[in-house]
């Protein structure tokens, strides 16, 4: 198994809690259906991230590796049993070339992750760790699954994104990259808010929801926003946010308090 490397990122995040400067800058999908993933790459903050420069992306069609009749990737499985599963040798081909490419990164800063309801679930703290590594391939499986040898040879690990079984991997795989681009400096306008998010751990460890938040008007249907607010008093409305952060998270989630 392959750590994620300490001080793998030349780039310097500004962010409060860089413990982990993040030094992703490349995320490959292998899919049967590009057509899931591609226009999420393209829309809001993903598509900026691309723009900009700060992370690429790469679609890769596993059919594209098929040498079988018809562009066949799937097969019944041995023993018998439900469904087709995806095959060793062409998801195999279609790995080796991403990961054989020029410009793709070294192996120890690459992570081959296959989406998986076998996986351990995806967390904030799981993401920060991936966002170590300069690229993620992310495996989209389908139909039944892989097959076995695949994980074996191939992946460094499985990853779910919740206790419940998609038809496909592209979704999970979406999830993921969203997590994690957020984390890479310049992603998000405001490096403070995401160092702020609800589930962050704060200066203590400790992982708060954040506190309630208004915009204009002041006043909706009867409903005013908190007087201390509209104060000015920041050190005032910093405790008040703290309460209220530690308010709620007794109350929504207590699992979250030690
Ligand atoms: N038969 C398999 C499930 C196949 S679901 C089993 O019992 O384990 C088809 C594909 O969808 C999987 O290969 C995986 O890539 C994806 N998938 C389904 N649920 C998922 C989840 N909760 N998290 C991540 N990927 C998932």
């Amino acid at each position: 198994m392959v750590h994620p490397p300490s001080s793998a990122s030349a780039r310097s995040s500004k962010s409060s809690n860089d413990f982990s400067a993040p030094a992703l800058r490349s995320i490959q999908f292998l899919t049967l259906f590009p057509e899931i993933i591609a226009p999420a790459l393209q829309a809001s903050l993903l598509g900026k991230a691309a723009q900009k420069g700060l992370l690429s992306f790469g679609v890769i069609q596993i059919r594209d590796f098929s040498t079988h009749k018809h562009h066949t990737v799937d097969d019944t499985p041995y023993g018998g049993g439900e469904g087709m599963l995806l095959r060793v040798d062409v998801l195999h081909a279609a790995w080796k070339s991403v990961v054989g490419r020029e410009g793709a990164a070294e192996a120890g800063r690459r992570r081959t992750i296959l989406m998986s309801p076998q996986g351990p679930r995806l967390t904030q703290a799981k993401a920060k760790e991936l966002a170590q590594y300069e690229e993620l391939v992310l495996v989209c499986g389908h139909y039944e699954g892989v097959d076995e040898r695949f994980i074996e040879l191939c992946c460094d690990e499985e990853l779910s994104i919740g206790d419940y079984v998609l038809t496909g991997g592209e979704l999970p795989a979406l999830v993921v990259t969203d997590v994690v681009a957020r984390l890479v400096s310049g992603v998000v306008g405001n490096e403070q808010s995401v160092s702020r998010d609800s589930l962050e751990p704060g200066e203590d460890g400790v992982a708060l929801l954040k506190y309630p938040q208004y915009t204009r008007p002041r006043e909706f249907e009867g409903l005013a926003v908190p007087e201390v607010l509209l104060g000015g008093n920041h050190g005032e409305i910093d405790r008040w946010r703290r309460a209220q952060s530690l308010e709620r998270t007794r109350r929504k989630r207590p699992d979250l308090l030690p």
